[in-house]
């Protein structure tokens, strides 16, 4: 392993191979360069070094593959903190032709690759001991705005994106409820947020993506351009290609939106309420969230938002009468898509960011979905859940298209995410872990589906169940596009999952 001065803009002292560098002198006084690949004992090779013979074709980087210990231990980790995997090398490219440069070599060499966005993810799913992780936000740019699309790289953050295009009036359809999450990221996952009901997800508003397979060859796909690559990489969890930018779906932004906050105490009337805005689509968005109840148990939080100047008693028409628990308010958009950002704040502040999140997120039929939940909510305490959010609500199943964003059938599919944090005052992160597998277990028993963000570590056999009829499809791209299968292995999907 090597330790060069950072030629990295802004980095730590860092292990780097970059063109400029490269050409320069090949040693410095804190190490040498990473020159080559030794394949007989899978190590970097640094200049100057004794090595045995050199992999040929070693490419010279535009950017800095850094092998330094600080670069390796901070993508060792993730927002879930659950998982460490150590990389040997994390690729900070200077160029989209450096990703495809790095693969076609960890192709031909059996390295593993994984792309990593912000790392929100909660179990390493953008992890890969022994290989290459590729540090997407060094390419993070927005390209190019007209009236219905934005073209922008897959390192950029929806906040970055949201900013840009608020600024033409103009608003992605489908905004996540927290913005600092690559596009990248939660292109790879599906993306959901409370406009499903009229936009599917994240993945359903993308025109066009430009993909490294894991060839390292460049590609750009579309619904009619490469659509097996296209399908394969919306929700595709990184498996058939790295996405490096994306051309997505823009729609006018309201000014302002009425934010209503419905509190119930009874889940058959928060259902029955929440099935019926959802339906009729009164509303712009609709979530829920269980919340803890005074009266003790739980209680349930409608949330919802219209940007249509209709009136109160319109869009509560027809509901139980909620007005005495309903607060109304009025916001910019902007203010509401960041609604967030206070509670991020506090818990960054208090350190519960920085816990482990053994997060667990389901799908749910609509006619098992009350009943199910209501069961689960009877056996769980604080103690399970840390006090992170719960949510549960339904959407409309028809705006999701995308192949790989499995959804349970029927017209209505309820979101059921108990998003957990492990506290000094509740189970250990294992057991949370562990009940997350029980409790997706058995919403797969009543036709529920995982939303595969969260820490429930799964077997090749049940991902091939979780893709169902859209597998078949799946294996086949893998085989097209990664054939080497050296992409993304920390999910075990098509290879097995190592150690944690
Ligand atoms: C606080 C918080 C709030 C969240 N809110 C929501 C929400 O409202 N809705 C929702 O749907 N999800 C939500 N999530 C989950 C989130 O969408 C996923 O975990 C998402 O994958 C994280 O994006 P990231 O940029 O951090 O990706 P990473 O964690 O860096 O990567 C996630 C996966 O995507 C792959 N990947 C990353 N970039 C690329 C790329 N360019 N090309 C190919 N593969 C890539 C990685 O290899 C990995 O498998 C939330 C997570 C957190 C922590």
């Amino acid at each position: 392993m090597t330790a060069q001065r950072g030629s990295t803009p802004g980095g730590p002292a860092a292990s780097a191979v970059s063109r400029r560098c490269f050409l320069r002198r090949s040693a410095t006084a804190a190490g040498a360069i990473v020159v080559g690949f030794d394949p007989s004992t899978r190590a970097w090779a640094a200049a100057g070094q004794q090595t045995g013979s050199l992999a040929r074709g070693f490419p010279a980087f535009d950017g800095a593959l850094r092998t330094d210990a600080g670069a390796r231990l901070a993508v060792a980790d993730d927002f879930g903190h659950l998982v460490h995997r150590r990389p040997m090398a994390v690729l900070e490219p200077g160029s989209v032709e450096d990703i495809a440069r790095l693969i076609r070599f960890a192709a031909r060499h059996g390295i593993s690759v994984a792309a990593r966005g912000e790392g929100h993810s909660a179990f390493g799913q953008s992890q890969v001991r022994g290989g290459v992780v590729i540090d997407m936000r060094r390419l993070a740019r927005v390209h190019r705005i007209d009236a219905a699309s934005v073209e922008a790289d897959a390192g950029v953050t929806w906040r970055t994106l949201l900013d840009a295009t608020l600024e033409r009036g103009l608003t992605p359809p489908v905004l996540t409820d927290y913005q600092d999450l690559s596009l990248g990221g939660t292109l790879s996952v599906g993306g959901i947020g409370g406009a499903g009901l009229r936009h599917g997800a994240q993945v359903d508003n993308v025109l066009a993506l430009d993909v490294v397979t894991g060839e390292g060859l460049r590609v750009r796909c579309s619904r009619t351009r490469s659509p097996l690559l296209f399908d394969a990489v919306l929700a595709g969890r990184g498996q058939c290609g790295v996405i490096t930018r994306a051309v997505l779906k823009l729609i006018p932004a309201p000014a302002a939106v009425r934010l209503f906050d419905l509190l119930y105490v009874d889940l058959a009337a928060f259902a029955a309420d929440a099935r019926i805005v959802v339906r009729d689509g009164r509303f712009d968005t609709v979530q829920g969230l269980v919340v803890p109840s005074p009266a003790g148990g739980w209680a349930y939080l409608l949330e919802a938002t219209s940007s249509t100047g209709r009136a109160d008693d319109e869009l509560l028409a027809g509901l139980r009468d909620v007005r005495s628990e309903a607060a109304i308010s009025d916001m910019p958009f902007a203010a509401y898509a960041k609604r967030l950002d206070p509670i991020v704040e506090a818990q960054q502040a208090s350190g519960d960011w920085a816990r482990p999140h053994p997060w667990v997120g389901a799908w749910l039929p609509d006619r098992h979905a009350e009943a199910f939940a209501g069961r689960v909510l009877s056996e769980l305490t604080l103690r399970d859940t840390g006090g992170g959010p719960i949510l549960l609500y339904p959407t409309r199943s028809q705006a999701f298209t995308r192949p790989l964003l499995r959804v349970p059938a029927g017209e209505l599919i309820w979101q059921f995410s108990i998003l957990r944090t492990t506290l000094a005052t509740t189970a250990p992160a294992e057991e949370m872990v562990s009940d997350n597998r029980v409790l997706l277990a058995r919403a797969r028993r009543v036709g529920g589906i995982d939303y595969p963000v969260g820490a429930a570590p799964a077997s090749q056999r049940e991902w091939a169940r979780h893709y169902g009829r859209a597998w078949p499809a799946f294996l086949r791209a893998k085989r097209r596009y990664d054939p080497q299968r050296i992409l993304a292995p920390g999910q075990g999907i098509f290879t097995p999952l190592g150690r944690p």
